[in-house]
Formats: C-alpha cells, sequence, structure tokens
C-alpha cells in the first residue's frame, strides 16, 4: 500500500514562510518522494486554483516593505542574475512565465524600470506611456501564446488583492475557461 504525506499538514506548516517558497518546497518533496505519494502527484493540476490563507499571509509581509524602494526579485529576472522563461521583451517591457501558474498560460508582463511603480496605486501622470505599453505587450504575449480570443489581464494591487511583488506587474492569464466573479 503506498504511503501518503498527508497534505493538508505540509500546507499549514507553512504559515510562518512565503507560499512562493513553500510552493517549490511542495514541488521538491513530491518530487524526492514520488514513489510513495503518487496519489496525491496524481491529482494535482500543473497549475495552481484558488488563493490560500498563506497568500494573503505573504502579501500583508510584503506590504511592509512595499515603500521602502528595495529591489524585488524582478529585478534579478530584469539583470538576467535568476532563471526566467521570458516570453517577449523590448526596451521598455519585458514578459516572462509565472513560476507559480495559476492557468495553463500565465505570462507576468512588468516595466524593464520600475520607476516609483510598485504598484498601480502608485501611478503618476508621467506613467501614462509606460502603462499602455504594458497593456499592448500583453496583447502581444496573448498572440504569441495563441490565447488571444480568450485571455485575462489582472493586477494585484496591495495586500488586500494579495500582491505579493512590489514591482508592478501584469498577469496574463490563459489557456482555460476563465470564472467570475474572480476570488
Ligand atoms: P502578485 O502576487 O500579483 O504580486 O504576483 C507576483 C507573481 O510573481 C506571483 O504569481 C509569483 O508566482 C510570481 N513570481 C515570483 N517569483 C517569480 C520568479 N522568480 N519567476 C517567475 N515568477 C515569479
Amino acid at each position: 500500500m503506498a504511503a501518503t504525506i498527508p497534505f493538508s499538514l505540509i500546507r499549514n506548516s507553512s504559515a510562518l514562510i512565503s507560499p512562493r517558497l513553500f510552493v517549490p518546497f511542495v514541488k521538491a518533496a513530491n518530487h524526492n518522494f514520488s514513489k510513495f505519494i503518487l496519489p496525491i502527484q496524481s491529482r494535482r493540476l500543473p497549475f495552481s486554483t484558488g488563493a490560500t490563507n498563506n497568500e494573503e499571509t505573504a502579501a500583508k509581509a510584503a506590504a511592509l516593505d512595499a515603500d521602502s524602494g528595495a529591489p524585488t526579485i524582478f529585478d534579478k529576472i530584469i539583470h538576467k542574475e535568476i532563471p526566467s522563461s521570458i516570453v517577449y521583451e523590448d526596451e521598455k517591457v519585458l514578459a516572462f512565465r509565472d513560476i507559480n501558474p495559476q492557468a495553463p498560460v500565465h505570462v507576468l508582463v512588468i516595466p524593464k524600470f520600475r520607476d516609483g511603480l510598485t504598484q498601480l496605486g502608485k501611478a503618476d501622470p508621467r506613467h501614462e506611456e509606460i502603462l499602455g505599453q504594458l497593456l499592448y505587450a500583453a496583447k502581444i504575449v496573448a498572440e504569441k501564446e495563441g490565447i488571444v480570443d480568450g485571455f485575462r489581464v489582472v493586477i494585484n494591487n496591495g495586500p488586500s488583492a494579495c500582491q505579493s511583488v512590489y514591482h508592478l506587474h501584469l498577469h496574463v492569464l490563459g489557456g482555460r475557461q476563465m470564472k467570475w466573479p474572480p476570488g
């Protein structure tokens, strides 16, 4: 009989760490113990569904540092200091696959120069041009990914919207039927 690790126990034990860090941990755990938790693996979708309390906790923690001006993980991606799967790039915009996809297509579109745009709520008139460029880049990404007939663009703004990275980004989601209202 296959031994299983109770998934709810693993999830609950992560309350104090970012779900962004925790998800790879679960994936690694599934990989290392794949022989023993096949029943869990076989139930997993290739993308996540639904927000969790952990995401809300992580978003609140991230918000504490939001206005510090500190670089984020996206700066490392822009400067190619860490790997990413780039879908589209031009002088001002970078689009790369989300590490924790919520749909078969899940791409993040970001400005290469943050220029104070930690979140949409910080937008000023000087940002109008880049905001338009980001939205247009989202459409280019949708075309490249073959989802231009049906896709969703999401911007999470602040902790109550579960924003976890304070460098403005558009989520481009598609490849499955979207629900409304969103969670
Ligand atoms: P948000 O929660 O709206 O701030 O979205 C931040 C997104 O960044 C999440 O969907 C994360 O999965 C994603 N993310 C975090 N780190 C990385 C990374 N290194 N590469 C790709 N996506 C990332």
